[in-house]
């Protein structure tokens, strides 16, 4: 039987970055994937494969609308649908290659198979022909992430009623597209297929957009996607879709309860959030507890309740992005190793990769509000900022929130063109415990928008330069 320090169960940002972590500390690890590529959900499905996706759909909709006015004279931009998807596949491709190849330069052993734990230091493998192995480990991993949460009596396909999975590879181009949730995952999705022609429609149960997210940044954010097309039903529930006929019929109905109406659509997109993946583990055997959610339950060193076994990522809690997983990955092969690994879960930035972008890291208004900490606000907008203005692309603002009394910065949340490059300023600052004068002293090239950062700093102190 093969015999391990370390036995990881899934290869997504958790999984796969904890096993890489603990091979350079010098332990023998080991690796089970189910799927036939590693880098789980994010490289596959998820991440990866949408940002590929918005970068093409943003350039196709300038080459159609924002050329002209810079002077450069293109004809109408045709879309050639495959290739568009097949440059997608080639983004997904070469970065789950570069995982498999990171796994021989660490000399990681990987299992094909789906893995169960049958005991402490003990994972049974079974590979997609049924046969099965059985791994010895000093120390087991859960880095199994999450899948699409189902919304009840509502039958995905992946055809007309389709996931976030589905949306990554539509065969063509829906006349109406229904999204049903106005979380990251529905917008960024969303945007990208109104951009490549359909009629978008988003419906969220909630009276806002980005649940956890800034208010304010959200309010901008929404009327800068309604100002580009899309379409929002808030405070609203999708209850069934009626598929029997060519076009779909959508029943939505206020959320506080009232009349219903029907929406048609040719596809509807359901993206309500996600869900642990823990199913056929063999926790409850092995006596692993798990919350009211599903998640597995762990404490600050990322260990069950059942000695040698530890989780890690989306099948925890915590926010679900890949990042907040691989600093988890990072910090339990340190633990494992005798160091001090740790997350500053104060400290993970959060984008929304459209265009605009949003991005955000620390506390919100609502939080500090909630918490009864006062603040001062500093914000400084991009119709202010040179570079934003050159470009002619002003939407949006930068909003720094302070400490009241010692200046010491506790959020801040940007709505902007690039915005998701310029948050990691903000997360150093953060991280290393900064106040806004410390950002506002220092000095940023000109022209670029991350003096809006600056500016926004100044702000806290009402000592911004130009405005
Ligand atoms: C459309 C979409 C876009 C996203 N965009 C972003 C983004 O831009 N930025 C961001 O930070 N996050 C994004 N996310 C979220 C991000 O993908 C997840 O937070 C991240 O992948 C979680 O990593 P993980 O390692 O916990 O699990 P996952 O990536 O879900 O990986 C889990 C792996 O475990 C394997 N597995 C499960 N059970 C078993 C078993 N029993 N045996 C063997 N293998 C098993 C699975 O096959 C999978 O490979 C996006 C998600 C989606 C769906």
């Amino acid at each position: 039987m093969a015999s391990y320090d370390l036995t990881v169960i899934g290869t997504g940002p958790g999984g796969y970055v904890c096993a890489i972590r603990a091979a350079q500390l010098g332990m023998k690890v080991a690796v089970v994937e189910k799927w036939p590529t590693y880098g789980g959900t994010c490289l596959n499905i998820g991440c990866i494969p949408s940002k590929a996706l918005l970068y093409a759909s943003e350039l196709f909709e300038e080459a159609g609308h924002k050329f002209a006015k810079m002077g450069i004279k293109v004809s109408a931009p045709e879309l050639d649908l495959p290739t568009l998807l097949k440059f997608k596949d080639q983004a997904v491709d070469g970065n789950v290659k570069g995982v498999a190849f990171l796994f021989k330069k660490n000399k990681i052993e990987a299992f094909a198979g789906t893995g169960r734990i049958l005991s402490t230091g003990k994972v049974e493998v079974k590979a997609a022909d049924g046969k099965t192995q059985t791994v010895e480990s000093k120390n087991i991993v859960i880095a199994t992430g999450s899948d699409v949460a189902k919304l009840k009596g509502i039958e995905i396909d992946e055809k007309r009623i389709i996931s976030s999975e589905g949306a990554l590879k539509l065969d063509h181009v829906p006349q109406k597209l229904l999204v049903i949730g106005a979380g990251v995952i529905g917008l960024e999705l969303g945007s990208v297929w109104r951009r490549l022609g359909a009629d978008v429609t988003v419906v969220e149960f909630l009276d806002r957009i980005l649940p956890g997210m800034d208010g304010e940044v959200c309010r901008q954010f929404q009327r800068i996607l309604e100002k580009q097309g899309i379409k929002f039903m808030l405070g609203s529930k999708v209850t069934a879709v009626d598929a029997s006929a060519k076009l779909l019929k959508a029943q939505i109905e206020p959320a506080a309860g009232g009349a219903a109406q029907t929406l048609e659509a040719d596809v509807v997109l359901v993206a309500i959030g996600r869900v642990p993946v823990t199913e056929g583990l063999g926790l409850k055997q092995a006596g692993v507890a798990t919350d009211n959610r599903g998640r597995i339950v762990t404490d600050a060193h990322f260990a069950t309740n059942v000695g040698g076994i530890y989780a890690i990522g989306d099948v925890i809690a915590g926010p679900m992005l890949a990042h907040k997983a691989e600093d988890e990955g990072v910090a339990i092969a340190e633990i494992l190793a005798g160091q001090a690994g740790h997350v500053n879960y104060g400290v993970i930035p959060a984008v929304v990769y459209t265009s605009p972008e949003v991005a955000s890291v620390g506390k919100t208004e609502e939080e500090l509000k909630q918490a009864g900490i006062a603040y001062n606000v500093g914000k400084f907008p991009f119709t202010a900022n040179g570079r934003a203005k050159s470009n002619q692309a002003t939407d949006g603002f930068v909003k720094f929130l302070a400490d009241a009394k010692t200046d010491r910065v506790l959020g801040v949340h940007m709505v902007g063109v690039e915005v998701g490059e310029m948050i990691h300023e903000c997360a150093v600052l953060m991280e290393f415990g900064g106040s806004a004068e410390d950002l506002a002293r220092t000095c940023h090239a000109h022209p670029t928008r991350s003096e809006a950062v600056k500016e926004a700093a100044l702000a806290v102190a009402r000592r911004s330069i130009h405005i």
